[in-house]
């Protein structure tokens, strides 16, 4: 071969000395925003992307930013579940619930699947994999005898949700699985309001765990992802299906979500212990008709919830997702909402700031009067989605819109703030 000319001003641009690799570990997560890797030959390349060697190929099939931040989920919750648990990252919560329905979901398969399950996992069980052959019975999965009747011989799946929206329903984790095991089905938690500081379903019997990595995971309301993480033999069918659909998570997002792991357990245990404190002391306000949620002694899913979540110092961590339900329906609902002044009235949950919604007329638009009832769901329920605000000055705003709703509808005489 002859040697080659030196190199034109744009070939030595295009080709810039490769930027160092640091022998040191940096402990800020790093961001790999390549889309794609270069191999030494053209054997290495095809075995890279013949999975038969590590490595990376191409951004949408694995990324180094998107799989230290779902190796991290992973270590956190599978830290006592006995090893081997692998996790995978996507672009959205949705992006993930979706990989691991349709990798393990074909037509003619069933899945069953709550009543109260997330809008967007019930929009596409009941309106998209419906269209291909899969069949959702939805029953209510707190009750193990309808969960048991549900289930048939093409049970592929029994999907539930840690802490349910917006009644915060706890699931039974160990009794779920044990039923979908029974019928050779895999129990798949959806753990977005729990993560794995409140509770790691892959320790109680739970097949797969997945998260909107949006809510608590980031915590900051800036960044959109999702992650799955299970058993190395599970993982790799849902990596497959994102491989094909393209709900990889993009690098920015994988490294301000990762960032978010490293106080994780700070802000969320913080966020318990206001939505404790609130829950409580709303719930002697006149105005309140009825506060969901499974710290309180009254709230179904008190003991269950006392069984399988941690605790610290400050007690059990029962989450800091607090429906408040005021007298008067729709209309008191929508003023207690719009009668904060700390809290906001937006979509969401898990961030710095604390979020209301009201449930009817916003997340659960679609239901009418007899769905809602049948949900166990007040027309008047708020959703609060408690943040990092000091708890007094939180429940000075809260306090103070319900005293501002005062008397609709309340029982005669109940009302003497
Ligand atoms: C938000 C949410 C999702 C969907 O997550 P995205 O990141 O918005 O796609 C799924 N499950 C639960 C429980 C959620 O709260």
């Amino acid at each position: 071969m002859t040697e080659a000319p030196p190199p034109g001003e744009n070939t030595r641009a295009v080709h810039l000395p490769p930027p160092p690799v640091p022998a040191q570990s940096a402990l800020g997560g790093a961001v790999w925003r390549s889309t794609t890797y270069s191999f030494d030959t053209s054997q290495e390349y095809a075995d890279v992307l013949g999975d038969r060697a590590p490595g990376y190929s191409y951004s949408r099939v694995d990324n180094p930013t998107a799989d230290a931040f779902a190796q991290a989920v992973a270590a956190m919750e599978g830290v006592r579940a006995g090893g081997g648990v692998a996790g995978q990252a996507f672009a959205s919560g949705m992006a993930a619930i979706s990989a691991v329905l349709l990798a393990f979901t074909h037509a003619g398969a069933h899945v069953v699947a709550p009543t109260a399950a997330y809008g967007g996992t019930y929009g596409l069980l009941a309106e998209l994999l419906s269209r291909f052959g899969v069949h959702t019975d939805f029953v209510d999965t707190t009750d193990l005898g309808r969960v048991r009747a549900a289930i048939r011989p093409e049970t592929r799946l029994v999907w539930a949700e840690t802490l349910a929206n917006p009644t915060m329903a706890v699931a039974d984790i160990p009794a779920l699985a044990e039923a979908a095991h029974e019928a050779d089905a895999l129990l798949v938690v959806d753990s977005t309001f729990a993560t794995p500081v409140v509770c790691r379903p892959l320790e109680h019997g739970a097949d797969l765990v997945v998260h909107s990595a949006t809510k608590y995971i980031g915590g900051h309301s800036d960044a959109t992802g999702g992650v799955v993480v299970g058993r190395g033999g599970l993982i790799g069918p849902v990596r497959t299906v994102r491989i094909h659909t393209g709900g990889m998570l993009a690098p920015d997002e994988a490294f301000l979500l990762r960032r978010g792991l490293e106080t994780l357990p700070l802000r969320v245990r913080r966020q318990c212990d206001t939505a404790a404190q609130l829950a409580a002391a709303v719930a002697r306000h006149p105005a309140v008709a009825r506060v969901d949620y499974p710290g309180l002694p009254g709230h179904p899913g008190h003991e269950t919830a006392r069984r399988l979540y941690d605790s610290g110092p400050e007690g059990t961590r029962f989450g800091a997702v607090v429906t408040i339900t005021p007298y008067g329906g729709r209309a008191a609902g929508m003023a207690l909402a719009d009668g904060l002044r700390l809290g906001l009235v937006a979509p969401s949950l898990g961030g710095t700031h604390t979020l209301a919604g009201h449930v009817a007329s916003t997340t659960h638009r679609q239901m009418d009067e007899h769905a809602l009832a049948a949900a166990g769901i007040d027309p008047g329920a708020v959703r609060f989605s408690v943040g990092l605000e000091d708890a007094d000055d939180l429940i000075f705003d809260v306090t103070n819109a319900l005293t501002a709703i005062g008397h609709a509808g309340m029982p005669d005489g109940a009302f003497n703030p």
